[in-house]
């Protein structure tokens, strides 16, 4: 009895002198330099965060963070960056499959003799689902963890996207011409519908409807889409005022410049994204900023095309959302990410001939929270905080290139590039980890996406001198 009631006493100090139980995290990455792009822009070197589930729980030390977590699973990330997931809020996953088939020419020409065309031939439901799990793959390899996404067959896009884990904004193309999805815009209208009726609720995918442009959708078929989108819920994608032939073809058709004609449609009287914004004029930032739509910005895909250069900087004091996208893999060719700030930074700082134009930091800011605010998800994604979902990654700062580090924002935009990522991951579930993509069979995705591109290069050589479709 005596033991018995001192194993008791001893049992009830033990109890008052712990620390209160730890609590439960599913996955706790710790030891890196965590680049939070929190409110206050937080650096903690070294940092760690703590992850339950889809959702971050703690951001604080490594130390704060074992007393406080239990944790089942534990990435070490000693002399890395841990940094919010890239946002890539313009692109065409699929097109990965025209890399290279098109080089070297203007937009219009490019898209009229060649995409289209080759489009026209190949798009299935079968090159859809091979491309985009190409295209998720080399974006999980480089640190992207949303992707936004206009093409055709997109519940396509959607399986291959949730399949490999990835968060994406996918909008089902809309366009005034026989597509191989759908015959007419009617069509197109009523497939879009279907596909944002089959994802409403995912976690992972926001179905929504994308109208190519106001020179391919007529005035009907765009307030179409506003109305689809508006009644979804979910923000509207369309391109934007990307070459000065579309501005003099607005201006001679609509007497508007393209971001007026929409407005004069009510097209943005929903939340929307327009992608580059190269031709904007005072009045047309003017009209983004009173309606709230959100810049995607394409440096590489518009240096390529020589389609000039948007006016971010402008947008940005006008206190527009400016996010960065690559746009599709035939007019970048890859789909870094990493890449995209450089070029940003690069390109402002030389086109507006001011080197403090597009800091490191800005630009950063772009493919990260900015990104989130343009597709109306900054309260889920864009910074690593509690509450918010658990898209990160881990960037490897070891290499000579990375040596020495003094400033990691500064090597994130300047020195980084997609092959440094180490880990990736999404909605708390890791989708690499040290380098190994774990949710797709990398070398099955590879074979089948070569297969396909001798298809791709059967039919683009059977078709004679292609010309365009689209009456100018
Ligand atoms: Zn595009």
């Amino acid at each position: 009895m005596a033991i018995r009631l001192a194993a008791v006493v001893l049992a009830v100090a033990t109890l008052a002198a712990a620390p209160p139980a730890p609590r439960r995290a599913t996955l706790v990455v710790t030891g890196g330099t965590v680049v939070t792009m929190d409110g206050q822009r937080r650096i903690l070197a070294p940092g760690a965060v703590a992850i339950d589930g889809t959702t971050i729980v703690a951001v604080d030390t490594p130390e704060a963070i074992a007393r406080r977590y239990s944790a089942a699973d534990v990435i070490r990330a000693d002399g890395a960056v841990i940094m919010p997931g890239l946002i890539n809020t313009h692109g065409h996953a699929a097109m990965v499959m025209y890399r290279g088939l098109a080089d070297d020419l203007a937009l219009m020409d490019w898209l009229q003799k060649y995409i289209f065309p080759a489009e026209r031939k190949t798009v299935s439901p079968d090159l859809v689902r091979v491309g985009t799990s190409l295209a998720v793959l080399e974006m999980i390899q480089s640190g992207t963890t949303l992707h936004t996404d206009m093409y055709y067959f997109e519940e396509e896009v959607a399986r291959a996207t949730k399949q490999a884990g990835m968060r994406g904004v996918l909008g089902q193309t809309v366009i005034g011409f026989p597509v191989a999805d759908a015959k007419t815009p009617a069509e197109a209208l009523a497939r879009a519908e279907r596909f944002m009726n089959a994802f409403t609720h995912d976690p992972l995918i926001v179905a929504t409807v994308a109208a190519h442009s106001m020179y391919t959708v007529d005035a009907d078929t765009l307030k179409a889409t506003r109305d689809l989108a508006r009644k979804f819920g979910v923000p509207l994608l369309t391109h934007l005022a990307e070459t000065e032939e579309e501005v003099t073809q607005s201006l001679e058709k609509h007497h508007l410049t393209p971001a007026a004609y929409f407005d004069s449609l009510g097209f943005w009287d929903t939340p929307a994204v327009a992608a580059h914004g190269v031709h904007i004029t005072d009045a047309d930032i003017a009209i983004l900023q009173k309606h709230g739509v959100g810049l995607s910005h394409n440096p590489e895909s518009n240096m390529k095309l020589a389609s000039g250069t948007a006016p971010i900087t402008k947008c940005l004091n006008a206190g527009i959302a400016v996010g960065l996208g690559t746009d599709g893999a035939a007019s970048n060719n890859d789909l870094d990410m990493f890449e995209a700030m450089r070029q940003t930074a690069f390109l402002h700082k030389l086109v507006e001939k001011d080197p403090t134009a597009a800091s490191a930091q800005s630009v950063l800011e772009m493919a990260t929270l900015g990104g989130a605010k343009v597709l109306g998800m900054a309260d889920r994604i864009g910074s690593l905080e509690p509450g918010k979902l658990a898209d990160l990654i881990v960037v490897s700062m070891q290499s000579a290139r990375q040596t020495p580090m003094y400033n990691p924002i500064s090597h994130l935009v300047y020195v980084t590039r997609g092959d440094d990522v180490r880990t990736t991951i999404v909605n708390g579930r890791i989708l690499m980890r040290d380098r190994r993509v774990l949710t797709l069979d990398a070398p099955a995705v590879l074979a089948q996406a070569r297969s396909m591109a001798k298809k791709v290069r059967a039919a683009v050589e059977a078709a004679a001198v292609p010309q365009s479709s689209i009456a100018r």
